[in-house]
């Protein structure tokens, strides 16, 4: 099936400005969430194809490759602007925090009372973390319903007394001149009830802090941003109510030698110049740990693409994996000795440069043709 246009996922106009797409992606990131369709697939594809859509149209050097060479701009590591520039922007996980803030907030405002509030936490993992899982340990700063007065607040858990100041409404009215003004609660801050007997433990707070450990599985695959909830492990809600839910969300730090772009992996590779003209064997490093040989074909050049399939990083909750995309470059020898600049005269002299520097040949005859005509 043909890749749908980016913009048309986006549904925005291909001069569309940043703004009007970033309103665009949000709208349409927030209909299609997993969290908001559990359990549709359809949904969930539709969610990854505008992140993805998004990913590219929202960085401008994404977007101009886009715009001149279409899907095929991000396949193969093939394409315009030469060298890699597949850098994981930033972009899709700052919506998405800002994004994630709305949601939160929305749910909080709507059942304020009625559950625990959900908490963030930050974790950062290496690009081999990302690729192979992990499991991790953390300790998250926490509070917990406090143990002598079971969260309530009052000492020995008794019921807390309907506030006498708003008799239970959390709102107190004052009239001034015409004007009737409807206030918080000064007395119970608009709980609309207050502890007479506050328990010394909490002070009256009903929670304690407490940190705790938790274990945390980080799936293969996951990016920059991706978030995992842990359900039930965020803040306490008032007592009665169920807890909010803790977020891990992932940073991935960069990598000395890999770029990533989604499942796909790049990496530039310093070869020898006699390897290069010689042919030979490299043993290239690969994210799964095992070294990898490419076989160079002789007369290699400089900025010749490997493509090493299933090389790449994992692909969330699949068992599918993406490619190793190898750049050659060909370094030329340095720091020589008197008898390898011997060598390499006598190399230059055996033979025809046409044969083999063909192009070079080719480019300096161009010049000269060049030269000539300007005579004319
Ligand atoms: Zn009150
Ligand atoms: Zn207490």
């Amino acid at each position: 099936m043909a890749k749908q246009d980016y913009y048309e996922l986006l549904g925005v106009a291909k001069d569309a400005q940043l703004d009007d797409i970033k309103k665009s992606f949000r709208k349409l990131a927030m209909q299609y969430h997993p969290d908001r369709n559990p359990g549709d697939k359809a949904a969930e594809n539709k969610f990854k194809e505008i992140n993805e859509a998004y990913g590219v149209i929202s960085d401008e050097q994404k977007r101009a490759a886009y715009d001149r060479f279409g899907h095929a701009a991000f396949e193969q590591g093939a394409g315009g602007g030469g060298g890699f520039g597949f850098d994981f922007g930033g972009g899709v996980a700052d919506i998405f925090n800002e994004m994630f803030g709305e949601m939160m907030g929305g749910g909080r405002r709507g059942r304020a009372q009625s559950r625990g509030a959900d908490v963030r936490f930050n974790m950062e993992i290496s690009l081999e973390e990302a690729f192979a899982g992990k499991k991790a340990k953390i300790t998250v700063p926490s509070s917990i319903a406090c143990e002598p007065c079971k969260g309530s607040g009052s000492k020995g858990g008794a019921a807390p007394k309907t506030c006498a100041t708003c008799r239970g409404g959390g709102k107190v009215r004052s009239q001034q001149g015409f004007f009737t003004i409807e206030r918080t609660c000064p007395t119970c801050h608009g709980a609309g009830k207050v502890i007479t007997d506050a328990c010394p433990s909490c002070r009256g707070s009903g929670k304690t802090r407490k940190d705790k450990q938790l274990e945390v599985t980080v799936p293969p695959g996951v990016e920059e941003g991706t978030r995992i909830r842990l359900a039930g492990e965020g803040e306490p809600g008032p007592a009665g109510t169920s807890p909010g839910d803790l977020y891990i969300f992932l940073a991935v730090q960069p990598h000395r030698l890999f770029q990533r772009d989604g499942a796909n992996l790049f990496m530039r590779m310093p070869i020898a110049m006699t390897t290069a003209a010689l042919g030979g064997e490299v043993d290239v490093p690969t994210v799964d740990g095992k070294p990898f040989t490419v076989d160079i074909p002789k007369g290699c050049q400089n900025g010749h693409r490997f493509r090493i399939k299933n090389k790449g990083m994992t692909v969330l909750r699949s068992t599918a994996r993406g490619d190793l995309f190898l750049e050659a470059a060909v370094e030329v020898p340095v720091n020589l000795t008197d008898k390898q600049k011997k060598l390499l005269r006598e190399f230059e002299q055996d033979g025809e440069r046409s044969t083999y520097s063909p192009e070079t040949q080719s480019f300096f005859d161009r010049i000269k043709e060049f030269v000539e005509s300007l005579k004319v």
